[in-house]
């Protein structure tokens, strides 16, 4: 498998070239599809196996450029982390003019407010602040299509569990879930239940 036969948009493709990516790893290779299709996902892979992409890849290939609301709402764990996903759904979707913000504590939330005002594509954040804009409407939630957990085993044992199930009830109904994760402790396990239709689980 490559990625030229995943029926990806051209602009996508050259993103995912240029950053230097040739072919696509395992969990890339089984997971990019079913996310971009719009599917549940669970994809239980360690750190260093190109989760990132697969995710970035699913999400750039759904969202809709021609409007300028947020589309698609990634979590993970820090604000290290979050800035870092935020980095790779901007270079893979270069080519595409994907606008995305990281939303994350230790930030200006009036700076934070002011871009989402500008209008983006993609969140990428932490619960914290993210549960915070959204409260405030800085951050609307009606266009949001996909939620995606980045080390959602990690979220948990972070203590964000609450700020995740208060975030995902402000999202609509149908949304796509994809739960990204090293393990699936019981309280990951509650969340692919009560969050997601049907998952798709792939193991690597
Ligand atoms: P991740 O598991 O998403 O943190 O990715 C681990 C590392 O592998 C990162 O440095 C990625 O840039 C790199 N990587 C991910 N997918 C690929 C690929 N298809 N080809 C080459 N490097 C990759």
């Amino acid at each position: 498998e490559t990625f030229d036969t995943m029926n990806l948009q051209e602009n996508l493709l050259r993103g995912i070239y240029a950053y230097g990516f040739e072919k696509p790893s395992a969990i890339q290779q089984r997971g990019i599809v079913p996310f971009s299709k719009g599917l549940d996902v669970i994809q239980q892979a360690q750190s260093g196996t190109g989760k990132t992409a697969t995710f970035c890849a699913g999400i750039l290939q759904s969202l809709d450029y021609s409007v300028t609301e947020c589309q698609a709402l990634v979590l993970a764990p820090t604000r290290e982390l979050a800035q870092q996903i935020e980095k790779v759904m901007r270079a893979l979707g270069d080519y595409l003019q994907v606008k995305c913000h990281a939303c994350v504590g230790g930030t200006s939330v009036r700076e934070d407010t002011r871009i989402l005002q500008a209008g983006v594509h993609v969140i990428v954040g932490t619960p914290g602040r993210v549960y915070d804009m959204l409260r405030r409407r800085a951050l609307k939630s009606d266009h949001i299509k996909i939620f995606a957990l980045d080390e959602a085993d990690e979220m948990l044992s972070r203590g964000f569990k609450d700020q995740i199930y208060d975030i995902f009830t402000l999202l609509p109904p149908k949304v796509q879930v994809g739960v990204f994760s090293a393990t699936l402790p019981p309280e990951a396990l509650e969340i692919t239940r009560k969050f997601m239709t049907k998952p798709v689980r792939i193991l690597v």
